[in-house]
């Protein structure tokens, strides 16, 4: 009863544990929901230390999705796929193949898209074996790399944010942002262009001295970026960035960013909002990249093209969302992670 009794379980409707003997693909594609519509997510490829923590990997994004969707207003469930093993080594098309097969031997009930680890190439070999797979180049429909919509989500959340706490634009606003891979990388060009004054670091080294010489940004060694001195903390990297070790040393007043499951745990959630800080729900401010994701999906479904008027009007909307869940969370002086996800069960249960 290990799947039953995990906490991430959390009411799904399916997960499915695929093996396929030929490609040697390993693989664990949890939906969630599918209350709003087909379950859509990303697909992981990680090496796992064993199948349980991969097992609640996939539960946990997959809830995940299921509010993020929610939350853009998507006609989509949530769901995500995990492929046990190394990017960096194990790839081959006949796993993407078999990835395909297992995709759609769902019938629709789950869309696959690019995740860590797996990319629109990876994928193309999975569209070989299904129709069920979004973010991809090279048709009509195709939304390509999602990430510039995230950046732009969250440039605008950021902007939200600051004039909440502050009164005023973004000019001469100190941001410090940990990571500068697609999404942080986009997300300080847009910061600098507003006339923010930005602190950056990343665990890779070229990646934050190329960003730093397009945006007159200031390098810190990754684990001082929680230390610098800042209006705004933006987290861009992996999970789990805000927990009780990190939260005492931000000196952000908001904290905004793009990363997924930034908070460590829903007591940190507390904790941030007891400080007094404004902090986005991680799954509201980046939801950009998913409805760009969606936009594809719709297409395909209706045999049109991809329609940037749509994923716009649709982002406008993410970001009034936003500012709604921060104006309950003042109002009704609860964590605003947790009226969002209060607000995203009442839009699946609906
Ligand atoms: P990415 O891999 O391109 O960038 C992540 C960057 O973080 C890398 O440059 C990496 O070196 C750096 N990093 C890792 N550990 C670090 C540390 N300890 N300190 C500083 N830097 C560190 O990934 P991405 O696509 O930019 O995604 C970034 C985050 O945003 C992830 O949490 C991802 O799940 C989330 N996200 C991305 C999208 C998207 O459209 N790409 C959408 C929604 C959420």
């Amino acid at each position: 009863m290990v799947l039953f009794d995990s906490p991430a379980f959390e009411q799904h409707e399916g997960v499915h544990a695929v093996y396929d003997a030929k490609s040697g693909l390993k693989c664990i594609i949890a939906v969630h929901s599918t209350a709003r519509g087909p379950a859509a997510g990303g697909c992981r490829m990680w090496p796992y230390p064993d199948a349980r923590a991969a097992q609640d990997d996939a539960l946990k994004l997959s809830r995940a999705m299921s509010y993020k969707n929610a939350m853009a207003d998507l006609d989509l469930g949530g769901g995500k796929s995990v492929i046990i093993g190394d990017s960096r080594t194990q790839k081959t098309p006949e796993l993407f193949e078999a990835l395909g097969r297992a995709v759609e031997s769902l019938g629709g009930r789950y869309w696959a898209a690019e995740d860590v680890g797996v990319s629109p190439a990876d994928l193309a070999h999975t569209r070989r074996r299904t129709r069920y797979v979004a973010g991809l180049d090279g048709h009509p429909a195709a939304s390509g790399d999602p990430s510039p919509v995230t950046a732009e989500g969250v440039f605008r959340g950021i902007e939200l944010c600051v004039q909440r706490a502050y009164g005023h634009g973004l000019s001469g606003v100190r941001v410090a942002l940990q990571g500068v891979g697609h999404v942080g990388g986009l997300l300080a060009d847009k910061l600098y262009a507003a006339g923010a004054r930005l602190t950056i670091s990343d665990v890779n080294q070229a990646a934050v001295h190329a960003v730093a010489e397009r945006t007159a940004a200031r390098i810190v060694a990754p684990g001082a970026i929680f230390d610098t001195e800042c209006e705004v903390f933006a987290p861009c990297a992996l999970g789990g960035a805000i927990n009780a070790d990190t939260l005492p040393r931000i000196k952000a007043p908001v904290i905004a960013g793009g990363a997924n499951n930034q908070l460590a745990d829903p007591a940190v959630g507390r904790a941030v909002f007891e400080r007094g800080l404004i902090y986005a729900p991680d799954f509201v401010i980046n939801g950009g990249g998913i409805i760009n994701v969606a936009a594809e999906i719709r297409g395909i479904e209706s045999g049109g093209a991809y329609d940037p008027a749509w994923v716009e009007g649709k982002l406008a909307r993410l970001m009034q969302t936003l500012g709604e869940v921060l104006d309950r969370s003042e109002a009704e002086r609860r964590p605003a992670d947790e009226v969002a996800v209060e607000v995203a069960r009442a839009r699946i249960a609906a």
